[in-house]
């Protein structure tokens, strides 16, 4: 089931999120424990990989995909391009899906899908795998549109897979960067999706991007600053809503 690329892909994962976790020790824009969290985020994150290794693969099986393959690829019109420039612009417009995608998570009859996401309350590096499974299944879609677009080959999309966890790892981390202001023009960065996080109505609908915030500039949902690193996040949830919630409904 698993080759040795799978095998040195989830190595690449721990050791990525070792060196992100070892930083966030030194260089906390928040401080918090985060073994306080870990049991919790541990099982919610593990049940939904689960989900998302056996269900996910079984809904996005090979008729959707080259259902989607079918309906959107540019064919013949990129024979000619480059991969890597194949690569980028699947980026480019499966990110851009991903900000719509996750601005209509937002809306008052999606957010049961995308509560349990926001219910972290300390985030570091790896809380921000925890995402319902419907909210797994619908983040997806706009990246596999990108890469099916552009005629992304089997090898390339598993690598691209392992670049979103990577995305989610950094994103996520509770870093505090020397340039965290300057990059966050162009990319996402820690600071920039904490305050997408914040619990407060000043700061809600801001920072919906994942890898580019040039979404959120264009479209006016872009918030730079620095005054709510200290502000409450995220949002308790019992082990009683618990299914509903990792389920997203
Ligand atoms: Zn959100
Ligand atoms: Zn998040």
């Amino acid at each position: 089931m698993f080759d040795y690329l799978q095998y040195l892909s989830v190595l690449f994962l721990i050791l990525f999120g070792m060196i992100i976790h070892k930083y966030e020790d030194k260089y906390p824009l928040e401080k918090f424990k985060r073994l306080k969290t870990f049991k919790f985020d541990m099982i919610s994150i593990m049940i939904s990989t689960l989900f998302v290794l056996f269900i996910l693969d079984f809904l996005l099986n090979e008729n959707i995909i080259s259902f989607i393959n079918n309906t959107f690829s540019l064919g013949e019109s990129i024979s000619e391009w480059p991969s890597y420039m194949c690569l980028i612009m699947a980026l480019i417009v499966g990110d851009f899906g991903y900000y719509l995608t996750h601005r209509f998570l937002h809306l008052r009859q999606m957010w049961n899908t995308h509560q349990f996401h926001h219910s972290t309350i300390n985030i570091y590096w790896f809380s921000g795998l925890r995402t319902s499974f419907i909210n797994s299944l619908l983040i997806r879609i706009p990246y596999l549109i990108g890469l099916q677009m552009f005629e992304i080959s089997y090898e390339i999309v598993s690598a691209a897979g392992i670049f979103l966890l990577v995305i989610n790892f950094w994103i996520h981390s509770n870093l505090n960067l020397k340039y965290d202001k300057l990059l966050s023009y162009i990319f996402i960065t820690p600071n920039f999706h904490r305050l997408h996080h914040v619990n407060d109505e000043q700061v809600a609908g801001c920072n919906f991007g994942n890898i580019f915030s040039v979404w959120d500039h264009i479209f006016g949902t872009a918030l730079i600053s620095d005054d709510w690193k200290k502000s409450p996040k995220g949002e308790y949830i019992s082990w009683k809503k618990f299914p509903r919630r990792i389920i997203g409904f």
